[in-house]
């Protein structure tokens, strides 16, 4: 296994709950650090460029109002394995449907609402992460 990057976001509806700090430590207790946090409130320019692969969808309008609908938590997370082993700790994109013990199961409420952003491949995260952090913003762990 390789020690890996990738990119997370604590979502709107998990951060107005109150429960950033419990998503965070999930993804701690999982084994994936935070090498890159910053809180910040999307604009719908950054939502849409953000979440672009999915424009021609029939929920990208509401994936965006969503997205901007309060501050989120955006943060590169390392570990080995991180971008599967941190789309294992979210659980199924619908949190109805997610495992016992994810987060999006624990923290999140529908297919929109779920908590969290977890990159799906090597290339999406380094879009991702680039997106959001310049190379001088990400800590190096010892
Ligand atoms: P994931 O976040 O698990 O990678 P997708 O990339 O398919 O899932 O979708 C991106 C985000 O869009 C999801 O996390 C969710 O917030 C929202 N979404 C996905 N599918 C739907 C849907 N059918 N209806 C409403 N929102 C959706
Ligand atoms: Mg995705």
């Amino acid at each position: 296994m390789a020690i890996e990057r990738t990119f997370s976001i604590i979502k709107p509806d998990a951060v107005a709950a109150g429960n950033a700090g419990h998503v965070l430590q999930l993804l701690i207790d999982g084994g994936l650090r935070p090498v890159a946090m910053r809180m910040m409130h999307l604009t719908t320019a950054q939502a849409e460029g953000f979440y672009a692969v999915h424009r021609e969808r029939p929920f990208f309008k509401d994936l965006v109002k969503f997205m901007t609908s309060g501050p989120v938590i955006v943060q590169v997370l390392e570990g080995e394995n991180a971008i599967a082993k941190n789309r294992e700790l979210m659980g199924a994109t619908d949190s109805r449907k997610a495992a016992a013990g994810t987060i999006r199961q624990k923290y999140g409420t529908d297919i929109e609402r779920n908590a969290a952003h977890g990159s799906d491949a090597p290339d999406t995260a380094k879009y991702e992460i680039g997106f959001f952090f310049s190379g001088s913003e990400l800590a190096t762990l010892g």
